[in-house]
């Protein structure tokens, strides 16, 4: 018999060589109907797969993370079936499950495959689901593997198989398909219902520049047609919510190949929509004790060998700038902190006037590969909202809430409400990867533990996830797809202060290492952004919307009024424009509304004799003639709803 520990903790004893789907029914037949994965001691298996230890196992179902990922990499091998009879003579490569759906390289020699031949995959694929093939793992040893892909002329698999061990190499069968896998997959292909062909795209192999380019296949598949259909409908709604296609429509912000890849440039729009979120955040900031510092976009070659960031990341980095003087060099700034180490440094301190809370909105450049660019949310060059607070050991908690604080403000300020706080410990399995002392190290992590459920915040705790200079907490938002992005960020340090020798006096008169945390509530203003257009539909809070409001003349007769309004609006604050072209007002009503302009103030006859105007919202509501007093107050009204005090 072995002892077999489920997630609820309970044990329960199965006879050796019983299968996760055997324990599965000895739980529940209708729940053993479920599950189409199992995860036995940390290792995916297949539900197939005789258990012959004591040991704890994990039950997967669609609804799970881990019956996904071996749904849509069970799926990756029926379309290379698909593909395979297809076209006949093709090389597969890899196919793994991505966090939607899955692709897989291929390389199709003469062929080129585009949109028009996705229903006929489709087709094909679900042909082949129908069969209801079982997939079957089988050990092979490497000469065997090496030869069926040699006789191939399949160098890809060759080249991956010649990095296994022998006596390791599985290949999967299902139907007449074999391929190289590692495992876990669902029991047999009839599970999978709707299978779709998402998008191809062109990739290297082994993601290398230099190697062969390879055709990759995106597809996404489901145990129903239903939840196909609906996933397609949040796709659509996200392309149309897409951060670069509403960018460009609402004049934020582009990009130029002459001044490069990657590399943003705000219009005049997107650069006052930024000015505008800075300066909000520099006045919370202020009022929570922050100073603002400033320091240069290049450091000398020296100051980042001291953080460790050139050794970690220099080589994948903008490589050195040279100067006329010879052995001297500049890396482009990618990250603020050895700077505010440095400012740090300028004089001693006692620990009366800790902390010191040095921020910056400091641009930084970092060298991301070309394929992996992606409008604003990953580029080369951002601003990020950091700052650096540098405490005492028994600040840590205290300025830790403060920091909860402040990004609770940023964000509710900003629409954000449903987000959830991800809390990033050691493992304590592995104390050698850790930097700092362990009595340190366990200060800190209940720092953030306490201070988020002080906080009231929705957290969960990652073991093993934390940097190893310090734990952490991390906001995650959720978009229109369910894709979970980081915005804000809030790290513990115990290595740059360590690196740079950071000292202060303490209370006995000797000198103590200070503790860093490393916050910026946005991330980068550029990331910020993208996810804020994205989260929005580029409805911005009122507060910080390009215009606010836009008069609107029914004819040339009015548009003194209209001016007239202008300046009235001018006079209070409200950031509004005219449209006086020669267009009907419906026109001019419709591109308001494509504008995402929040109110549109119409005026006529009526509204110019009797000093009003009249307000229609975007979307439609009709607020009828007010005064301008009276939209003005609205406008207060509105923006300090949402735009809590701090
Ligand atoms: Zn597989
Ligand atoms: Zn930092």
């Amino acid at each position: 018999m072995m002892k077999i520990t489920l997630p609820d903790g309970s044990i329960r004893e199965y006879a050796k060589g019983s299968t996760p789907m055997d324990i599965a029914k000895s739980i529940s037949e209708g729940f053993a109907r479920n599950v189409i994965s199992a995860k036995f001691n940390d290792t995916v298996v297949e539900t197939v797969t005789p258990l012959n230890e004591d040991g704890s196992l994990v039950l997967y179902t669609w609804k799970d993370k881990g019956g996904k990922k071996a749904f849509w990499h069970s799926s990756s091998h029926i379309v290379a079936q698909a593909l395979e009879e297809l076209y006949p003579g093709i090389k597969l490569t890899i196919g793994p499950a991505i966090d939607n759906g899955f692709y897989y390289d291929v390389d199709f020699g003469e062929h080129t495959l585009s949109e028009k031949d996705f229903p006929l995959i489709e087709k094909k694929a679900l042909e082949i689901a129908r069969g209801k093939h079982d997939f079957k793992m089988r050990p092979i040893s490497k000469a065997e593997a090496l030869s069926l892909y040699k006789s191939q002329g399949n160098e890809f698999k060759v080249e991956l198989i010649e990095n296994l061990e022998d006596g390791t190499i599985t290949f999967c069968d299902h139907d007449t398909f074999t391929d190289l896998c590692r495992g876990g997959h669902i029991p047999n292909t009839g599970i999978v219902k709707a299978i779709k062909i998402l998008n191809v795209a062109g990739a290297y192999w082994r993601g290398d520049e230099k190697k062969p380019q390879l055709t990759r296949i995106y597809g996404i598949s489901f145990p129903k047609q239903k939840e196909l259909t609906e996933y397609l409908a949040l796709v659509e709604e996200a392309k149309k919510r897409d951060h670069r296609k509403l960018g460009k429509e609402l004049e934020l912000f582009a990009f130029s190949q002459k001044v490069g890849q990657g590399l943003p440039l705000w219009l005049p729009k997107g650069a006052a929509l930024r000015e505008r979120l800075e300066d909000f955040l520099k006045k919370a900031q202020k009022k929570a004790g922050y100073e603002m510092v400033i320091t240069p976009h290049i450091g000398q070659k020296e100051l980042y060998v001291t953080s460790g960031h050139y050794e970690k990341y220099g080589a994948d980095s903008f490589q050195p700038i040279h100067t006329p003087k010879e052995d001297e060099e500049f890396l482009l700034k990618p990250m603020n902190c050895p700077h505010h180490c440095e400012i740090y440094n300028v004089r001693p301190f006692s620990y009366r006037e800790l902390p010191k809370r040095y921020a910056e909105f400091g641009t930084v450049y970092r060298y991301e590969q070309s394929g992996e660019l992606h409008g604003l949310t990953r580029v080369r060059g951002f601003t990020q909202d950091d700052a650096h607070i540098f405490c005492t050991p028994d600040q840590l908690d205290q300025e830790f809430k403060n920091v909860i604080d402040l990004s609770l403000y940023v964000l509710g300020s900003l629409g954000f409400d449903n987000f959830t706080a991800q809390v990033s410990v050691r493992d304590l399995d592995t104390p050698e990867k850790y930097i700092g002392s362990v009595e340190n190290w366990e200060k800190a992590e209940n720092a953030i533990i306490n201070a988020a459920k002080e906080k009231g915040l929705d957290y969960v705790i990652e073991k093993g996830e934390a940097a190893f200079y310090g734990p952490k907490l991390d906001f995650m938002v959720k978009d229109a797809l369910g894709r979970q992005w980081q915005l804000g960020t809030i790290q513990v340090d115990y290595n740059l202060p360590e690196r740079f020798d950071l000292t202060y006096k303490g209370s006995d008169n000797e000198l103590h290492r200070p503790v860093m945390i490393h916050r910026a509530p946005f991330g980068s203003m550029e990331r910020f952004i993208a996810l804020l257009l994205e989260h929005t539909g580029g409805n911005f809070p009122l507060w910080l919307i390009p215009e606010q409001a836009i008069v609107l003349p029914v004819s040339e007769k009015h548009e003194k009024y209209a001016e007239k309004v202008l300046k009235s609006l001018e006079n209070d604050e409200i950031r509004a424009l005219v449209d006086a072209r020669n267009e009907t007002v419906g026109k001019k009503i419709r591109e308001a509304e494509m504008n995402k302009i929040p109110f549109m103030l119409i005026v006529g006859e009526n509204e110019e004799a009797s000093n009003t105007i009249s307000v229609r919202r975007h979307g439609g509501e009709d607020l009828g003639s007010i005064s301008l007093e009276q939209f003005s107050d609205l406008v207060t009204t509105e923006i300090n709803s949402t735009l809590k005090s701090f």
